[in-house]
């Protein structure tokens, strides 16, 4: 089926009770029941929503994937990934990655025993050295956030064949639409769903995608245990967003691949970073394992000082200087001090993130506004 297809369809039943053509939101936090254990599969919501349900049974199909699994935020998923998890074992973590992520490895998991290294995966091979019988978790971003990377997935997972270690991706920047990381061989797909899933900058979800019944069964286990689970109301958002999610996704990707050209002919600009030009590291590899660029970019400007940064930061008047990404609306925002500002400075200039440099999620408005609005602001 196409994902235009999957995007509005799956998942989506009518309601039972009325046929209601949109998923009802079932704002409950229990089930009536007939009998002590005779019930209709609905006992407690923090274990079953129909709402969750419909939402993970959607992800599941856009990711190619058999199982899906909600979240109240992207991070919550994340940690539940984490919580597989035993003293003593270790984690091959991507060097760029979101500041969260990283904070929650370094500062939430790493006092409980477990051993995070955090190494460059452009080049696949780099992974190796640090593989040994205690590996059990890698745990890769592509493209990176901010730096725009590209790390090779089915590399990255025929690395970690029959040596008993997940490879999960967390899938955020691209969405489904562009990539679909379980058919290259990753165990698990992760989402900040809050971002291009949900679309609308309007609710924080996180979710989780995979193949194996029992790797699901393990999550399933720990997200009803530990209790991150979003609400209602927030899953009928994420599933509200979906259905428009190809279509703001192949925006998103035009107004990316406009903005990334305007910008890498500027006369003040540094670096581009978009993955779709010709030079980027990683485009072949890109071309590769994603159905286009997206809109996500960071960029330098010749002059590096955070003064200069600044006055572009705050000059953008339809990008809005916030954190986040993904949302119809764009965004600018300067990751040293907002979205990676829980990542060490030496950690992030080592890993070639500077003080000055600019990240913007494109959103879908008209390509020349957004373009007439950066020239004035970088002057
Ligand atoms: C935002 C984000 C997260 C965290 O998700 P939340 O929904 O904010 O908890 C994780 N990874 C990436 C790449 C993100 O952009």
């Amino acid at each position: 089926m196409e994902f235009g297809t999957k995007a509005i369809h799956a998942g989506a039943e009518p309601d039972p009770s009325t046929g209601a053509i949109m998923t009802p939101i079932y704002q409950t936090s229990t089930y009536v029941q007939e009998a002590p254990g005779k019930n209709k599969g609905y006992e407690y919501a923090r274990s079953q929503n129909p709402t969750r349900e419909a939402l993970e049974t959607a992800l599941a199909a856009l990711e190619n994937g058999k199982y899906g699994l909600c979240f109240s935020s992207g991070v919550a998923a994340t940690d539940a990934v984490i919580k597989l998890l035993a003293p003593g074992d270790e984690v091959i973590a991507a060097s760029d990655m979101y500041g969260g992520t990283y904070r929650l490895f370094t500062k939430v998991f790493e006092k409980f025993g477990i051993k995070f290294h955090f190494v460059d995966m452009q080049d696949a091979a780099n992974i190796s050295k640090y593989i040994n019988a205690n590996t059990k978790l890698i745990w890769l971003e592509t493209p990176t956030n901010p730096l725009m990377n590209i790390v090779d997935i089915q590399a990255v997972a025929n690395l970690a064949k029959g040596k008993n270690i997940i490879v999960c991706v967390d899938n955020t920047f691209a969405s489904p639409y562009l990539q679909n990381p379980l058919d290259m061989g990753a165990d698990i797909v992760m989402h900040s769903a809050t971002k291009y899933l949900g679309g609308h900058s309007d609710v924080i979800h996180g979710c989780l995608v995979m193949n194996d019944k029992d790797l699901k069964d393990k999550l399933y286990f720990i997200q009803k245990s530990c209790g991150a689970v979003p609400g209602p109301q927030d899953c009928f958002l994420v599933l509200r967003g979906i259905k428009t999610l190809h279509v703001r996704m192949e925006r998103h990707s035009e107004n990316g691949e406009k903005i990334a050209h305007f910008l890498k002919n500027h006369p003040k600009v540094g670096k581009v970073y978009w993955p779709g030009f010709e030079d980027h590291p990683g485009h072949a590899i890109a071309k590769k394992q994603m159905r286009s660029f997206g809109g996500m970019i960071s960029f330098t400007l010749k002059d590096e000082t955070i003064a200069a940064a600044n006055k572009v930061l705050s000059s953008t008047k339809l990008f809005s200087l916030a954190e986040s990404l993904g949302g119809v609306e764009s965004l600018i925002n300067h990751p040293a001090s907002m979205t990676h500002a829980s990542i060490p400075r030496e950690e992030r200039i080592k890993n070639g993130l500077s003080d000055s440099l600019i990240r913007l999620s494109v959103g879908i408005e008209g390509a020349d506004d957004l373009i007439e609005d950066l020239k004035k602001a970088i002057g």
